[in-house]
């Protein structure tokens, strides 16, 4: 299997699977017999990784229909009336749009935009994407206390964080 090595100051092996190239950090003291035959063993859960990735991205391709981007608004909207009585703010505005980098953002301006291509995720995932940005009306940054207001209004949230980034 074809890996990029990268060798730094780490205490541990890292394998990482990105753009369908495998990526594997590891100390400089760790010899390369060693990482071969590690990544010989890992080799199933790579190509799983791998097979993951690919579908996830011909997913996120995919178009979004009148009814899917009809369907988002319609959850988007509902969430944030929701979660804004609860946390005590509420955006400018809100847009949903075509975003390369991010699944939503919010401004300094309390502007907050929903990516378009959530409308293929299933409504738990949108919803705390809303609830995301929506904190950071409150907290302008990953603090713990942002972290805390996501958790207080979704308590499965990391779950969700987790599919979302998968
Ligand atoms: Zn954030």
């Amino acid at each position: 299997m074809e890996y990029t090595l990268i060798r730094s100051n780490i205490k541990n092996i890292y394998i990482q699977i990105k753009d369908g190239k495998v990526i594997v950090k590891a100390p400089r003291r760790v010899s390369n017999s060693y990482i071969n035959e590690l990544i010989s063993k890992k080799q199933r859960w790579i190509e799983r990784k791998l097979i993951e990735e690919k579908e996830k991205k011909l997913e996120e391709e995919r178009p979004v229909t009148k009814e899917q981007a009809q369907n988002l608004k319609h959850i988007v909207e509902d969430s944030a009336n929701r979660f804004g009585k609860s946390i005590g703010e509420f955006p400018n505005q809100i847009t949903i749009k075509n975003m390369k980098y991010a699944w939503g953002s919010c401004t300094g301006k309390r502007n907050i935009a929903i990516n378009m291509k959530l409308a293929h995720k299933r409504q738990e995932i949108i919803e705390y994407v809303v609830l995301h940005e929506m904190c950071h009306l409150k907290h302008m940054n990953h603090s713990s206390e942002f972290w805390s207001l996501v958790e207080s209004n979704m308590a499965n949230y990391k779950q969700l964080r987790k599919e979302l980034k998968r």
